[in-house]
């Protein structure tokens, strides 16, 4: 956890929030067409950071005709691979260079800590951009031996076309960087939709794609509600291909309003991960580890950690440990210099992780540390570890999206049965295991139903790794070159010889 000092809002940043916000189309500014606007709030004060623009149902189809035509007929299809990874490591310099400016802006509009959003957020991206424009000349198509004789075939992989990227509001400006690294890597086209919550980081994104010198129409930004702008992007006809991040009640509506074009459809959704302490892991690491699995982004990530399977014989320490570093964490603003964690993102957000909290409590659950709101502004609540929970608990069911451990105490059961306490989950994203016993791991890691398994730490969201879900944390695939490749159509050319 980054605890970087920063001081106060710098001029170039407030000034940026303050300005009117338009859209970007085909590389301009442009306003929406119906004028409305939306109200941004700073986490950290519930007060108002700034304004940016409604767009409805009538830019989208603007910005998707903008989409098509670079696809179509502009200099993006004939371009050369390499010019396009050039755009890239372009646009990842200039991500750099205006890193304390995204920094500043994140822990503004969501509440992170500073150091989260520069180099989380920030330089993560760039990274993640400079990896993805390496693919942008390595794709190609195989050539399969054929059970006929005298025929010959081979496959191509070309890109599917215009993408509509929707993005959640809990780790911006990174979210909106990778899909736009993959889309650029694979040829396509774009319109991205950000969160409502936290548009300023796409906003800034869209000031450097600028700058970087894209062909217009490759890469546009329409801000706006989900049920009119969102909702927009996933019906039109002319989108090939919908690449949602969100909740999983929004990615089931998606696949319903794709079902009469049959657009494409990637979906990276929630999550109830477990975390599991055998009595052989180095508890040094695992106990910092497994708190901050949960309390990172205050728990707004959807690869939390939240149910913690403890080992009998180590549960009493673990608890101390990870209650104590939640005692100790410093909850404030993002920009407060020594901040570890900042406010939820909204007063929805705190009453319903609040809730869950409190059902947990009615259901019998016992609060080792935390549970309330912490001061009167702003959204901040403290980190909370929960004990005495159970698998019937809603607690322990949904996705809270909030800093909320369940610790769960197992036995010298087997690991079938290990593995069904953490398959006992309509998700399936992530999980982690902390055991230094590499059969334990091994064996461990084959029976979880999940995309990532993380083990004594793991390896981060590397962008060369393919992230995504089993059940209902999603369908396909993003970063690695499976990434890639999910943006792309398969042709085959078969011909008689
Ligand atoms: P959300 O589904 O409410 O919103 C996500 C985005 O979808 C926003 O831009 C929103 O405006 C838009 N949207 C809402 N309704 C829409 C509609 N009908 N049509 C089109 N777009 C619509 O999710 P959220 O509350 O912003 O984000 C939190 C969720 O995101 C959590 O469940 C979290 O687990 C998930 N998430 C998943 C990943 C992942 O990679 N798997 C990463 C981050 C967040």
């Amino acid at each position: 956890m980054n605890a970087v000092v920063k001081p106060a809002v710098s001029d170039r940043t407030h000034a940026f929030l303050q300005q009117p916000h338009k859209l970007f189309i085909n590389n301009q500014w442009v306003e929406s067409r119906a004028g409305q606007t939306i109200e941004v709030l700073n986490p950290a004060t519930g007060k108002a950071l700034g304004r940016i623009a409604a767009g409805d149902a009538s830019d989208i189809d603007l910005a998707v005709k903008a989409a098509r035509a670079a696809f179509d007929s502009g200099p993006w299809p004939s371009m050369p691979p390499i010019e396009r990874a050039k755009l890239l490591w372009k646009l990842a310099d200039l991500i750099e260079a205006a890193a304390d400016q995204i920094g500043e802006t994140l822990s503004l509009d969501n509440g992170m800590p500073f150091g989260m959003g520069k180099f989380g957020g920030a330089l993560g991206s760039a990274q993640s951009m400079r990896y993805a424009a390496g693919w942008a000349g390595k794709i190609d198509g195989r050539v399969p031996v054929l059970s006929a004789p005298d025929k010959f075939a081979y496959t191509l992989r070309e890109p599917i076309g215009v993408v509509g990227c929707i993005t959640p509001w809990n780790f911006p400006f990174a979210m909106e960087a990778d899909k736009v690294s993959q889309v650029v890597a694979s040829g396509c086209t774009m319109v991205l939709k950000p969160a409502e919550l936290t548009p300023f980081g796409a906003l800034l994104l869209g000031k450097l794609v600028q700058e970087a010198g894209f062909p217009p129409g490759v890469i546009n930004i329409v801000t706006g509600y989900g049920n009119t702008a969102g909702k927009a992007l996933v019906e039109h006809p002319d989108v090939n291909k919908i690449s949602f991040t969100g909740s999983t009640a929004t990615g089931q509506w998606i696949v319903q309003a794709c079902a009469p074009t049959l657009k494409r459809v990637a979906l990276e959704l929630g999550g109830k991960s477990p975390t599991f302490v055998f009595p052989d892991a180095d508890l040094s690491q695992a106990i910092p580890g497994a708190a901050m699995a949960v309390f990172v982004n205050s728990g707004q990530i959807c690869v939390a950690g939240s149910r913690l399977y403890i080992h009998k014989k180590v549960f009493d320490q673990v608890i101390e440990g990870i209650s104590g570093l939640a005692r100790n964490l410093k909850v404030g603003p993002g920009l407060e210099p020594g901040s570890q964690m900042g406010p939820l993102v909204s007063q929805g957000q705190l009453d319903r992780v609040s809730g869950y909290i409190e059902s947990g409590i009615t259901e019998g659950a016992e609060v080792v540390v935390g549970g309330k709101r912490q001061g009167s502004e702003g959204y901040f609540l403290q980190p909370t570890v929960l004990a005495q929970t159970h698998r019937s608990m809603k607690v322990v069911r949904a996705e809270i999206f909030g800093p909320v451990i369940c610790a769960m105490p197992f036995g010298d059961e087997d690991l079938d049965a290990i593995a069904k306490v953490a398959n006992d989950t309509t998700y399936g994203l992530s999980s982690y295991i902390w055991s230094r016993d590499v059969g334990t791991v091994h064996k461990l890691a084959k029976r979880i139903h999940a995309g990532t398994v993380q083990v004594n730490g793991g390896a981060g969201l590397d962008p060369a790794l393919p992230f995504g879900g089993y059940k209902q944390s999603g369908w396909g695939r993003e970063k690695g070159r499976e990434g890639i490749e999910a943006l792309m159509e398969i042709k085959t050319v078969a011909m008689s010889l």
